[in-house]
């Protein structure tokens, strides 16, 4: 290419980060390389650390140090507080009423638990339809709690798989298996984007045919949440559970959240696996005997939270604070457009596909990440990217998944990345 064109196109990527009101770049730590700021693209994997997220878990430090265990009662802001003032930032980022929304565990520990309310075998209704090669915790999270019950998974599991030679499942294949099993479907168990492929979801529609098949149903929100829209309580979702380290940059490890629907919380009925901090609040510290359940979401609540863990979601969530999440969401659709539009550009040039792109390009069907399949291996493209600083995730035997985070990531970045990319593969593949 000349050296005009280039000029332009950085000038054009310029133009899309000048445009662009909802980076928040300044507000997070970039990590670096050779000096320079390197080009994070795994806000998929784990999101990069507020600047502020320091002095939030520094504070509960210093609580901690200078006044114990009253540090939950006493101060300006006591850790008792903590779960309701976050689950109240929270839940607008997912769409659900502030009630819905409890911040708790990890990721897989709350699918298991809510697994223990909402998947009601009843006689022949008894399945579970997922999508086929789900992230495998939660293969893993599937295939074990139906054994603990007594159940062989591989009789309870249907497994939704994408047609042959893609990545991508139709939403048509998914509604048709949720009819076809209308009568013995008990849950559908979905992921909103899959972590593989960066397909996004129609929840609205699976929800709507899960409840017509007389089925609930329950969403894995991990790679979903900060990423995209969701209307959770709109939907009429049951149930769903995410992490908050991903699109959510409250850090490795980060407590995890989960969504019951508000229809749920006074039902005495459904089973739970309890603990005391899911016990009705005015009454907790009597240590009575028999468990009554807090009227919402954080009924399903069971140990004591980690005040250090929601200071670091505190800090994060001061940032989505001032962010809708459609502008966000329509943020990093416009990313992955543009770096799929780039990418088409190298097989271009060179005549023939190179990249396979494995997200659907339909911008409805994907968020911010954006999954390449390699047709000649890809590894040593993968080696370089990361021997120049740029940070990208490698999926056996062939893929590469870069996800440009709408919060910290520009246009600009995007378009160094596909320079690289175009290097690596004439380096390596023409
Ligand atoms: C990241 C991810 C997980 C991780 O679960 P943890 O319990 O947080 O380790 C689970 N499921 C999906 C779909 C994921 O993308």
């Amino acid at each position: 290419m000349v050296d005009m064109e280039l000029k332009t196109e950085v000038a054009d990527a310029r133009n899309l980060d000048a445009r662009n009101g909802v980076s928040r770049r300044d507000r997070f730590l970039i990590p670096e390389h050779n000096g320079e700021q390197a080009l994070y693209f795994l806000g998929n994997s784990l999101g990069l650390q507020p600047r502020n997220a320091r002095a939030h878990v520094d504070k509960v430090l210093q609580t901690w140090a200078t006044t114990g265990v009253e540090g939950f009662f006493r101060g300006a802001e006591p850790w008792l507080q903590f779960h309701d003032t976050l689950a109240a930032k929270l839940a607008p980022v997912v769409g659900a009423q502030p009630a819905e929304v409890v911040i708790m565990n990890g990721l897989t520990v709350n699918l298991h638990l809510l697994m223990v309310s909402f998947y009601q075998p009843r006689g022949a209704r008894n399945k579970i339809i997922c999508e086929a090669k789900a992230f495998p915790s939660d293969q893993y999270m599937l295939e074990t709690h139906l054994r603990q019950r007594g159940l062989d998974p591989s009789e309870i599991i249907v497994e939704v798989t994408p047609a042959e030679g893609s990545a991508t499942i139709t939403e048509a294949h998914i509604l048709d298996c949720i009819h076809q099993h209308r009568d013995s479907v008990a849950l559908v168990f979905w992921g909103g984007v899959n972590y593989y492929s960066g397909q996004l979801f129609d929840m609205e529609n699976i929800a709507r045919a899960a409840h017509e098949a007389g089925a609930l149903v329950g969403f894995d929100l991990a790679h979903a949440a900060g990423n995209v829209v969701l209307r959770l309580h709109q939907w009429d979702v049951d149930f769903a559970a995410w992490c908050n380290y991903k699109y959510l940059n409250a850090g490795p490890g980060a407590v995890a959240a989960a969504f019951v629907h508000e229809r749920y919380h006074q039902d005495a009925t459904l089973q739970r696996m309890a603990g005391w901090w899911g016990y009705q609040k005015d009454t907790r510290f009597k240590m009575q005997k028999g468990f009554v359940p807090v009227q919402s979401a954080e009924g399903w609540g069971l140990s004591t939270p980690s005040p250090l863990l929601f200071a670091a979601l505190a800090a994060s969530l001061e940032i989505f604070e001032y962010v809708s999440m459609e502008e966000l969401a329509a943020k990093g659709q416009e990313m992955s457009s543009y770096l799929i539009s780039l990418i088409e550009g190298i097989n271009t040039s060179a005549g023939r596909t190179i990249i396979q792109v494995l997200t659907p390009l339909g911008v409805e069907s994907r968020g911010c990440q954006v999954s390449m399949l390699f047709q000649q291996g890809g590894l040593p493209v993968f080696e370089y990217l990361s021997q120049v600083g740029i940070y990208a995730d490698w999926r056996e035997p062939d893929v590469i998944r870069v996800a440009p985070a709408p919060l910290y990531n520009t246009f600009e970045e995007i378009w160094l990345l596909v320079q690289a990319l175009e290097q690596a593969c004439k380096k390596f593949l023409l």
